[in-house]
């Protein structure tokens, strides 16, 4: 296991064959190697160093395990904080005794917002959950189309009152329609923009006033590397998120991403986007995505 990071930690090991124990002297090499693998899977680099913080915390004094290789036993230090700081275990959507539970969708234009609000709505249908989603996006026509096809794709209602209406009002209103039609989870989309821009959390922060969440989900594209740390804290700062979706993990990145937005946050990723079609999405494991940032 982790293969290219134990061959460039090879080096590094050396200092630490024949040690008893891991200090400050003999792990620096290998502290290296660690941040420039985890760079290298675009993790932000001040998340980087206060990683590396942890992982020096977490190693020192630690003894070198006679009969095994300290570079294996240092991979398997970095490869536990990692798990840890990213949440050790999967923590699911939320639920609430009242139906409808509340998710707001929330994050950048194009970085799969709404296909992900499908792909939600899919997931909880086939755990016999009812679902509706609900259109705010009216500055993009499209994107209302967009919701009501995937919609008829998985059989799932959309609300949705035109782009003439009040994102707040439509968001409100489908939540009254939610409880209306006796469903048990109302997904509602925003509209994204290209960049962070204030109209647009002013926007949000009035639909999350008005309509109270019980999960509010940032969606992140991994493949914008160093890019979703910022993301993150601005969202984080400004409106308040209890969780992310990770997109685009089926393309190649290493999803560094992972440990920025949790990191960052505090708040759980929980679940990845792999593909464009509904079906591609999986529930996040810590476990997992620590193996394939350090691979
Ligand atoms: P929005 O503007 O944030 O609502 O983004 P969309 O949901 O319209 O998605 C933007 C593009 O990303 C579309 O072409 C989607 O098919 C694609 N997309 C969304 N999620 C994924 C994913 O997990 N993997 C891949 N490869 N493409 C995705």
């Amino acid at each position: 296991m982790f293969d290219a990071l134990a061959e460039r930690l090879e080096d590094a090991w050396k200092k630490l064959r024949g040690q008893d124990k891991i200090t400050e002297n003999n792990i620096q090499d290998a502290l290296t190697e660690v941040r420039r693998a985890l760079l290298a899977a675009d993790v932000n680099l001040q998340v980087v160093k206060n990683f590396i913080a942890d992982v020096e915390k977490a190693a020192l004094g630690a003894e070198v395990i006679s009969g095994v290789n300290p570079g294996q036993q240092f991979i398997k230090i970095v490869y536990d904080e990692l798990v840890k700081v990213m949440g050790e275990s999967n923590v699911p959507l939320a639920t609430t005794a009242t139906a409808p539970t509340v998710i707001l969708m929330a994050g950048l234009q194009g970085t799969g917002k709404t296909t992900a609000t499908a792909k939600l709505a899919l997931y909880l249908r086939k755990q016999k959950r009812s679902c509706l989603m609900v259109a705010t996006d009216i500055y993009r026509p499209a994107a209302i189309d967009q919701l009501i096809t995937l919609g008829q794709q998985i059989e799932v209602p959309v609300f949705e009152l035109g782009s003439e209406a009040n994102p707040v009002d439509i968001a409100r209103q489908g939540v009254e329609k939610a409880k209306e039609l006796g469903v048990d989870t109302v997904l509602i989309d925003t509209a994204g923009r290209l960049q962070i821009d204030e109209s647009m959390m002013v926007e949000l922060a009035r639909i999350k006033e008005a309509v109270k969440p019980d999960d509010t989900l940032l969606v992140v594209d991994a493949m914008t590397g160093q890019e979703a740390a910022n993301l993150t804290r601005t969202f984080h700062e400004q409106i308040g998120i209890t969780g992310a979706i990770l997109t685009k993990m089926d393309g190649d990145t290493r999803g560094g991403a992972a440990l920025s937005v949790r990191q960052i946050s505090g708040q759980p990723i929980k679940f990845i986007g792999v593909g464009e079609k509904v079906e591609a999405l999986q529930p996040f494991y810590p476990d997992r995505m620590a193996s394939r940032i350090l691979n």
